[in-house]
């Protein structure tokens, strides 16, 4: 397959409404590929060079681009950064002036190798390069593929293909239908690599697949928790229970393999290098390959303190790391071992894996072991629970004592048990912004009146709204949030968005926000949770408590099955039985 071919793809996935329209469209660009292509052509539609985890960056800002298409196609430079601000898209200058170029046809693996050619330029001369080696790539590009190629340099081509609809449309490309993706999905679950899965589909089909196994080096998906309102729930529905502190940090997932060591974060994000305290505590291990689930925390050893989420967030950073890691170390708390020295331990039961876990970090003072208590008491649980809290954690996870890992999967095994517990709604959702309306009076001077929000529909990859926000936000935040709409603002309702109502401007769904709500209540205007003419669910009396940092994608907001879970538990306090 060329890259002009596949811009045609891309142009059309770009201009699609409807989800299945683009199940259908990325279905068909995958039939035409060949078992060599697919890989690195699954990177492309989502944007990228390499699957989430691997830390390439193509590095090429704004100015470096509006460079390279001035020397591309020969426009002086001033000329192209005015076109820029009028049209304010490099990628339709590039389009514009590429026009009337004539094209030669690159198939999509050479641009791969090349733009992965301009990722590794480092070092001294290698912003020169880096700007040559694309202006040679666009130089001879016709008007969609230049303006592809741009967006793909800035890392802004997103189409909106979510993994399931990645997933979707391999198992239509080869079925004919959507039978294939649970076991895609639970290859995916394995080894969070897109381009790996749809290589080994095209070349193997389905056996192949499943023997993909767990890999030190890439990331399992991480196994999530459900929500009760309180103990007396949890130990009914879960009897015997493994009770642990619920650490409010960020969650990290920890590879060895000899001196190898890297850490991901729960959005299979790359943190070796920013939490090198972790990593080198990793290394010091005497066991030859690990896989370790945990929760980095900046903790106070002098005070014995848990310190608040905020000064752990703050280790999230690109520059001062090392300073930064010097005055606010961090420690890990390890609750689970997936994998040991060639063995995949998720079969495992969860009391066996944690009796490793002390094992294998033995005598580490960065790599503790998260405790347990064991109980089926509904006053032990209560007990336990306000304990933690007093200390200064958020709560209890309690797990099944005798649950495998389940890769990807929220569910029961593990039930996250939190400080509020007399509100109607025990707990924040996690919501994505999906569009807004123009304001009145007041609000009107930051250009937002109150926002529409949804929730992550995962079975069918969409986002369904549950409510409109208007309250909870400061006046610098309601800027802050015009300004932000203001780089995802869309002309048209984006293929995953499922809505009744339509808002004054759509937005991309990227911009998450935690929001408290009295309750959970049935309404026809909303679309999460609807099914035919069933009314859906809307949140009553929402407020905005914080937005969600980079540690939250779209898709991992909170899930329209979740909501339907929360309303059922909700009904039965109502009622109770
Ligand atoms: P929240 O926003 O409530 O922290 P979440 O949506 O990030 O939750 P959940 O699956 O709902 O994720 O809750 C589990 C999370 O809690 C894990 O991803 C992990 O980061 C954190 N956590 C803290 N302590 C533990 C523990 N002992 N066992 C498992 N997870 C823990």
């Amino acid at each position: 397959m060329t890259f002009p071919e596949l811009s045609g793809y891309l142009d059309r996935l770009e201009s699609t409404t409807s989800r299945n329209d683009l199940v259908k469209t990325l279905a068909e660009l995958y039939t035409k590929t060949s078992p060599d292509e697919i890989q690195p052509l699954t990177y492309l539609i989502q944007g990228r060079l390499v699957p989430f985890f691997e830390p390439v960056e193509i590095g090429l800002g704004e100015k470096l681009v509006v460079a390279a298409i001035a020397q591309a196609f020969g426009t002086p430079l001033d000329d192209v950064a005015k076109l820029f601000g009028r049209v304010g898209d490099l990628g339709l200058v590039a389009a514009q002036l590429a026009g009337h170029g004539s094209s030669s046809a690159l198939p999509v693996t050479e641009v791969h190798a090349r733009l992965m050619d301009i990722a590794g330029a480092a070092g001294a001369g290698s912003v020169e390069k880096k700007r040559s080696l694309f202006a040679a790539l666009l130089k001879h590009a016709d008007s969609a593929s230049a303006k592809h190629l741009v967006r793909i340099a800035l890392g802004r081509l997103r189409l909106g293909i979510g993994d399931p609809t990645v997933l979707d449309a391999l198992s239509f490309a080869r079925k004919g239908d959507r039978s294939l993706r649970p076991v895609l999905e639970a290859a995916y679950n394995r080894v969070s690599d897109l381009g790996l899965i749809a290589r080994t589909f095209w070349a193997g089909g389905e056996p192949e697949v499943n023997a993909l196994e767990v890999t030190v080096g890439r990331p399992i998906r991480s196994q999530l928790a459900e929500r009760l309102p309180n103990p007396e729930a949890v130990i009914k529905k879960l009897g015997p229970v493994a009770v642990q502190p619920k650490y409010d940090g960020i969650r990290v997932q920890i590879h060895k393999s000899g001196e190898v060591v890297r850490v991901f974060s729960r959005n299979l994000e790359d943190y070796t290098r920013m939490f090198s305290e972790l990593t080198a505590a990793a290394r010091g291990l005497t066991d030859d390959t690990l896989i370790l689930d945990g929760e980095a925390i900046a903790y106070s050893k002098e005070l014995e303190e848990y310190l608040p989420f905020q000064l752990t967030a703050s280790r999230r950073r690109q520059h001062g790391i090392e300073q930064a890691a010097r005055e606010l170390p961090l420690v890990a708390f390890v609750f689970d071992i997936l994998y040991r020295n060639g063995r995949d331990l998720t079969d495992l039961p969860y009391e066996e894996r944690l009796a490793l876990v002390d094992e294998v970090i033995a005598g580490s003072t960065v790599l503790l072991p998260a405790p347990i208590i064991k109980t089926d008491s509904v006053e032990v649980l209560t007990k336990t629970l306000l304990d933690y809290i007093s200390q200064g954690l958020e709560g209890v996870v309690v797990k099944r004592p005798d649950s495998k890992y389940q890769a990807g999967a929220r569910n029961f095994n593990w039930v996250k048990l939190k400080r509020h517990t007399s509100g109607e709604l025990s707990d924040t959702v996690d919501l994505v912004l999906l569009g807004y309306y123009f304001g009145k009076g007041k609000r009107a001077e930051f250009g937002v009146g109150a926002l529409l929000a949804g929730v992550y529909d995962a079975e069918n990859d969409r986002f369904a709204t549950i409510t409109k926000l208007g309250t909870g936000l400061s006046d610098a935040e309601w800027r802050q949030i015009h300004e932000r709409a203001d780089t995802l603002q869309v002309d048209q309702r984006p293929a995953r968005v499922d809505s009744i109502l339509v808002p004054d401007v759509w937005l991309k769904p990227e911009v998450v926000v935690e929001v408290m709500a009295d309750e959970i209540t049935p309404s026809p205007r909303h679309t999460a949770g609807k099914v035919g003419d069933e009314p859906g669910f809307a949140l009553r009396f929402p407020r905005v408590v914080s937005f969600r940092g980079a540690d939250k994608r779209a898709e991992d907001a909170t899930t329209v099955h979740e909501i339907a879970e929360l309303f059922r538990q909700q009904r039965e306090r109502k009622q109770p039985a």
